[in-house]
């Protein structure tokens, strides 16, 4: 077949479904003990939403979405990130009226054209979580503690939580400027993409992974020394309530995200495990998203993490992932008679929660005896001429070899057992 699917996207075969739904469902859970509030979200949005939301200047909106017009002539986004669309539909719905919160989680594919490697993907998932309306220090450490715990469920090890502050509307131009005199000193080895970024978004510079940018902007000013009184107060609370949950984190003056929207609280959660796609998780606090994309005030903090990524540092770390789904009971007829009683058989099975195969086809009854060896099954039901007369079923243990004939209620007991 000379249709492919396109570059830097997957397909996620049934070997690795599993996975993911065993992921999705202990993460629904955490998300409910924490009270956050599943939702819908449509994978397109208006491209307003994301320049104006995330940020005219990001990697993100230069370089990486995917816009198209419609037929109709709108300019169209696929979503690059999911909380730009949280809080538009947060806004829309009025989900948040002022003085209380909204905790709302959602999960999906997000879409960036960015070179495809191992763990970065051009249609890649996320499982993003938002508290709104609430400016305290608690909810950051509300965002943080959920996340680490979804990540502790899933027993996941060697993460590392990096903590930082990246100042708000207020405090940021000074460091804007220390950090645009910093640079402009060390222009000469700058890489081509930060001298870009000097004049638009300094900030990013610190976020360079070029060897030399990384030396200069080791010796930046830091944004520790430039916060105002409340970023810093907030961001000091952020670390005392942190540390009464145990959590160890460590700072990192350079930690700037991606996204225009932060302010005061950015976070990662970093994988030993990874490589170069190092980090399973981004998040932080976004005071001013709201009105960015035109809505009232309105205080958010919340994560991202990269489904995809996760899965490959369960598997590399060899963390379980449940029960794989497995046929328990494969169903055979002994001779053509007895084909249509097999599917009655399965079918009774299956409304009974017992997950039953039933051979199709018209193979001999040796034949299908191989194929429930080969499926996997636990068990083999028989159904031959003299079943059918004494309305028996032939119940086959297929590891030990033992059998016995039974009524169907007692099969269907003894296998719900199972
Ligand atoms: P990176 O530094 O890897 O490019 P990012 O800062 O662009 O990540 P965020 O926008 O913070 O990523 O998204 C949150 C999470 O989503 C990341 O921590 C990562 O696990 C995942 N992620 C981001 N981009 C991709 C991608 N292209 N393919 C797979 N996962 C991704
Ligand atoms: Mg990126």
């Amino acid at each position: 077949m000379d249709i492919k699917a396109p570059r830097g996207v997957r397909d996620i075969l049934p070997e690795e479904s599993w996975k993911w739904s065993y992921v999705l469902k202990v993460t629904a859970e955490t998300m409910a003990d924490f009270n956050y509030a599943e939702m819908h979200l449509p994978l397109f949005e208006h491209t307003e939403l994301f320049s104006r939301g995330v940020g005219e200047a990001t990697d993100i909106v230069e370089k990486e979405m995917y816009t198209f017009l419609d037929r109709g002539s709108r300019s169209i986004t696929l979503r690059p990130e999911a909380t730009a669309g949280m809080v538009r539909a947060a806004l829309e719905h009025g989900l948040c009226s002022p003085g209380t919160a909204a905790r709302l989680w959602c999960w999906g594919p997000m879409f960036r054209y960015e070179r495809p490697q191992k763990g970065r993907y051009r249609q890649f998932y996320q499982i993003d979580a938002e508290c709104l309306g609430l400016p305290g220090p608690m909810a950051d450490v509300e965002i943080v503690a959920l996340s680490v715990e979804i990540f502790r469920r899933l027993g996941l090890k060697n993460l590392e939580v990096v903590l930082n502050s990246v100042g708000c509307p207020a405090c940021r131009p000074l460091y804007r400027r220390a950090l645009l005199e910093h640079f402009s000193r060390h222009k000469e080895r700058l890489c081509a993409t930060c001298l870009g970024r000097m004049e638009r978004n300094p900030l990013r510079i610190l976020d360079c992974k070029q060897t030399d940018c990384g030396l200069i902007a080791d010796e930046a000013p830091s944004v520790h020394d430039h916060l105002c009184d409340e970023c810093r107060d907030h961001f000091q609370e952020v670390q005392e309530g942190l540390e009464r949950l145990g959590f160890a984190y460590h700072l990192d003056k350079r930690l700037v995200r991606g996204l225009d929207y932060y302010t005061k609280t950015a976070y990662e959660i970093l994988s030993g495990d990874l490589g170069a796609q190092n980090a399973v998780c981004g998040g932080g606090r976004y005071d001013n998203l709201a009105e960015s994309i035109g809505g009232p005030s309105l205080p958010g903090v919340g994560f991202a993490a990269g489904l995809d990524r996760i899965v490959l540092v369960m598997e590399q770390q060899g963390c379980s992932f449940g029960r794989s789904p497995q046929t328990q009971v494969y169903v055979v007829a002994q001779d053509p008679e007895a084909r249509a009683a097999t599917q009655v058989l399965a079918h009774e099975l299956r409304r009974n929660r017992v997950s039953a195969e039933q051979d199709s086809g018209n193979r001999s009854f040796k034949a299908q005896m191989k194929a429930a060896g080969a499926s996997g099954a636990a068990w083999v039901c028989i159904l031959g001429p003299e079943e059918l007369q004494k309305d028996l079923v032939t119940l086959k243990n297929l590891e030990t070899g033992e059998q016995a004939s039974l009524p169907k209620a007692e099969l269907i007991e003894r296998l719900r057992q199972n």
